[in-house]
């Protein structure tokens, strides 16, 4: 079985595949002459995921999974949520997304936070998604430098280090796309 994975990040790709059954072949966009950025115009993170996986099947024809992340803080209703690459504009910078974020949350006690990960598979021809949960708090400024996006500034619940501090393989155990990826590689290992 061969299932494309739409995302341009060929260490993603890897780390997914050496879980996989040896029978099911993850494929790059490259190798299928996917080369442009996929639109990602909904306005929820499910829309986004679910945009990208039958953007690959209707235009290229090959079953498809891809993935979307955003940071949702409760006292702001939900954002950055779908926006928290561009939370802070265009240039998708983290530490401008990080200093905006603390900005807005300046002198509020609410810092219950959550990253929110969806895998939407496209699969003979039925549809499927996979959600993956990480709850926690935004902190009142950065710390650690491991990671990306807003890391430094997310301390998962239970865990006295921000996710920039800690180790990846704990960060992926605990952490919301390790989640989903564990429910999308429990159902194809199923499957298959
Ligand atoms: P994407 O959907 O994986 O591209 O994630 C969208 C944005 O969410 C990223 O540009 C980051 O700002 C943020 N983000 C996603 N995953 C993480 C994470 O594991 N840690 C910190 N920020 C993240």
């Amino acid at each position: 079985m061969q299932i494309v994975f739409a995302t341009h990040n060929q260490n993603k790709l890897k780390e997914i595949q050496a879980l996989l059954p040896q029978h099911i072949k993850l494929i790059s966009l490259k190798a299928i002459g996917c080369f442009e950025d996929i639109p990602e115009t909904q306005n929820t993170i499910e829309g986004n995921a679910v945009q990208k996986a039958v953007y690959v099947k209707t235009n290229y024809g090959y079953d498809c999974f891809a993935d979307d992340t955003g940071l949702e803080v409760e006292t702001l209703n939900g954002e950055p949520g779908v926006y928290s690459a561009r939370y802070a504009g265009a240039q998708r910078d983290a530490n401008d997304n990080m200093d905006l974020l603390l900005q807005n949350l300046k002198d509020k006690d609410n810092r219950n936070a959550q990253f929110k990960t969806v895998i939407a598979l496209q699969l003979h021809n039925k549809q499927y998604t996979y959600t993956g949960i990480c709850k926690g708090k935004i902190t009142t400024f950065k710390s650690g430098n491991q990671g990306f996006g807003y890391d430094p500034i997310f301390k998962p619940g239970g865990y006295e280090q921000t996710f920039a501090e800690m180790d990846l393989e704990l960060k992926n155990k605990i952490g919301h796309r390790g989640k989903a990826t564990k429910k999308l590689i429990e159902f194809l290992n199923k499957i298959s």
